[in-house]
């Protein structure tokens, strides 16, 4: 069974409740905003980020090392588990993220399992959330890019502050781009 199907807010209703709708979305204010303490630490190299939920006070944890770029999309996926997976009725939760829970990309199986299901829930809220696509298409526009081009793909990559790759993939996801592989 999908854990996506209790009604939870869209990434964009979120921002939009929140006067955070605009790129680069401020992912830390949004955090702050949910009552999510933000700390950042040096955590072994192939942990991104884990949100512990204590008491009913939840603290995301992000890896201080990594690139800018990363710990946003960390951050927002740990968002993502608080806004997802995480019942009320459940005081204490841990959600750990090593970086191949956030990266490796697997395909569809009947094996695959809840926990698998609930990261590529937060991965995709992640992208909805620093990439909505309402503000993507809002800006290729305005600035008459063109997203089969290197160049214009990296300077939009840069107003919403997310990597070249984490973008590719939202924007062939949005069917904004064709995949180039
Ligand atoms: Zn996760």
């Amino acid at each position: 069974m999908s854990t996506s199907s209790a009604p939870t807010k869209s990434p964009e209703q979120l921002l939009k409740e929140h006067g955070l709708f605009k790129q680069p979305v401020n992912v830390e204010a949004l955090a702050e905003a949910l009552g999510i303490a933000v700390k950042y630490e040096e955590l072994e190299d192939d942990f991104s980020a884990f949100l512990m939920i204590k008491h009913g006070k939840p603290t995301a944890f992000v890896n201080g090392a990594h690139h800018l770029n990363r710990r946003r999309f960390s951050l927002a996926h740990e968002i993502g588990h608080f806004i997802k997976h995480y019942k009320k009725t459940n005081r204490d939760r841990l959600f750990l993220d090593r970086t191949l829970t956030l990266y490796t990309r697997k395909e569809n199986s009947a094996s695959e399992n809840v926990d698998f299901q609930m990261e590529r829930e937060a991965n995709v809220f992640a992208a909805g959330l620093l990439m909505p696509d309402k503000l993507l298409k809002e800006y290729i526009s305005r600035h008459d890019l063109n997203i089969s081009d290197e160049f214009d793909v990296s300077r939009l990559a840069i107003a919403f502050g997310v990597s070249e790759q984490a973008l590719q993939i939202r924007l062939n996801n949005l069917k904004l781009a064709k995949p180039n592989f």
